[in-house]
């Protein structure tokens, strides 16, 4: 395959800070590939995600991150969204005055660069809303402003089938679901799989969405590095035995 994304030595602080969280940190990812990272509490696995989509809250202070054979490790937020890198965050922000449909419509307008017709954009966007069962009132609601903890997740789920990205970054999108939920997010993300082809790192402490897809490599981060790489295998082991042996690595 392809290489997608590289990480090399990647060192990150937050900005303000001194302490290092990501303390040389390598990573590679093949195009459509499957990617599982684990880790403890702390390890620093939401950092790396808003680190590589170019969140301002973190500030790159060593090593390099390539995507699509560029080099990225210091372009903007906007410019790594467009290229077709998608988050979708532990905790979505809840933002007053924009509508879950005109974010999605604005995002998509950016990233393709052209303008969306209306009557096309409503067809799809409320056909991908069914598919998640998500009530088409939550459109015209401000972006997730008083939505459920699952509403949320299935929100972030609609912007990565709406927006299409070549690299899908979940941080614990199953965590904190309801069954019913969890297995409307697998869905979701199946859908992804099937009708976009694109590369995902998934960020679980669960193997329920992991069980319908075929999962390439696992990561292991303990403070700040990958400590650890592995097939599939590595997930169950991890589920079985902690990160104990991990630690002192
Ligand atoms: P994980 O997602 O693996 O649980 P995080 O990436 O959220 O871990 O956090 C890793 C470490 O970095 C934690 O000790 C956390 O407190 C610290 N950290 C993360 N973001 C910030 C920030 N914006 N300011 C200060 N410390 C932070
Ligand atoms: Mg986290």
């Amino acid at each position: 395959m392809a290489q997608l994304l590289k990480v090399e030595d990647l060192k990150v602080k937050a900005e303000g800070k001194e302490e290092e969280i990501l303390k040389g940190l390598n990573l590679e990812v093949g195009e459509g590939e499957v990617h599982v990272i684990l880790g403890p509490n702390g390890a620093g696995k939401s950092t790396l995600g808003s680190s590589l989509i170019g969140s301002p809250e973190y500030e790159k202070i060593g090593g390099k991150v390539y995507f699509k054979g560029e080099d990225i490790t210091e372009e903007s937020a906007d410019k790594i969204a467009k290229m077709g890198m998608f988050l979708s965050f532990q905790n979505p922000i809840e933002v007053p005055g924009i509508t879950l449909s005109n974010f999605i419509k604005t995002s998509l307008e950016i990233k393709t660069g052209e303008r969306i017709r209306l009557w096309d954009f409503k067809k799809k966007l409320s056909e991908t809303m069914k598919l998640l069962s998500m009530d088409e009132g939550y459109a015209d609601r401000d972006l997730n402003v008083g939505f459920s903890g699952g509403e949320k997740k299935k929100a972030e789920i609609l912007q990565l089938l709406m927006l299409k990205p070549d690299l899908a970054i979940l941080d614990e999108t199953d965590s904190g679901l309801d069954v019913d939920a969890v297995h409307i997010v697998s869905k979701g993300i199946e859908e992804y799989r099937k009708s976009v082809g694109g590369a995902l790192m998934i960020i679980t402490h669960s193997t329920k969405i992991l069980e319908s897809l075929n999962v390439d490599k696992t990561h292991i981060i303990v403070d700040g590095r990958v400590v650890s790489e592995g097939g599939p295998e590595l997930v169950s082991e991890v589920n079985e035995n902690g990160f104990e042996k991990y630690e002192n690595m």
